[in-house]
């Protein structure tokens, strides 16, 4: 495979799409979202034959792409909808951040590891991915441009960071994956100040929500 997307890709990834719908993501925005982004073009030359398949991949600075299905399910329990604005917390490759976009909300992104803020800032938008990147910490969230209507977190919180609860909108809907070694998926939705209902899914592994942003060694 090359670095084009052609209609073996395409292929693919309609085979991608049809995977996820029998492992339970309904959404048919969310399925239609994997069918047109090219996966292959985020991963490294050496992982590209296999873009398509239902797995994660070193990605650099020890971080990972998640698998779709992880991917598709957090982008679901969102429920987004158009025009909304959403934060995203981990960055990484940027395809989550291509699958949040093709939804059509407003995306805000923070990656803590400069290696990976650098590059995705720039591939993302030269296949055609607008969203606001920014190179912090993520536990903090970004206060000035709160509240956001919806927040998802894209690595393993051992806990809720309490700034993005506040700037969570009311009504809004956080989706957290919350444990040390495994994750339990969680979906928090603000029904007032300081009030919120809580749904759990099932378990899922991700690479750590680290504290403070790596000050540029990786
Ligand atoms: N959504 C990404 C998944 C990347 S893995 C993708 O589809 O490729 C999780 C990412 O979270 C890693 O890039 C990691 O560096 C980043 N991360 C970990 N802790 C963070 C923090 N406190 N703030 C921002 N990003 C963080």
């Amino acid at each position: 495979m090359t670095r084009q997307d052609t209609y073996r890709h395409k292929g693919l990834r309609r085979q991608l799409a049809l995977q996820l719908k029998e492992k339970g993501i309904n959404s048919p925005e969310v399925l239609k979202a994997i069918e047109t982004i090219p996966r292959h073009l985020f991963l490294d030359n050496a992982f590209i034959e296999r873009a398509y398949e239902d797995i994660a991949f070193p990605i650099g600075a020890g971080q990972t792409i998640s698998r779709p299905h992880t991917v598709a399910f957090q982008t679901e329990l969102l429920q987004l909808k158009k025009g909304e604005k959403v934060l995203e917390i981990g960055t990484g490759s940027g395809y989550q951040t291509a699958v949040l976009l093709e939804m059509g909300v407003k995306v805000y992104s923070i990656e803590r590891q400069k290696a990976l803020f650098d590059k995705t800032k720039d591939f993302l938008p030269s296949i055609g991915y607008s969203a606001k990147f920014f190179y912090g910490d993520g536990y903090k969230g970004l206060p000035v441009f709160a509240p956001f209507d919806k927040i998802i977190i894209t690595a393993g919180a051992p806990e809720i960071p309490k700034p993005l609860l506040e700037q969570l909108a009311i009504g809004g809907i956080m989706v957290i994956p919350l444990g040390d070694t495994v994750q339990t998926m969680t979906l928090l939705k603000k029904t007032a100040v300081n009030k919120f209902e809580k749904v759990e899914y099932g378990e899922f592994k991700f690479v750590p929500l680290l504290e403070d942003k790596d000050w540029g060694k990786g």
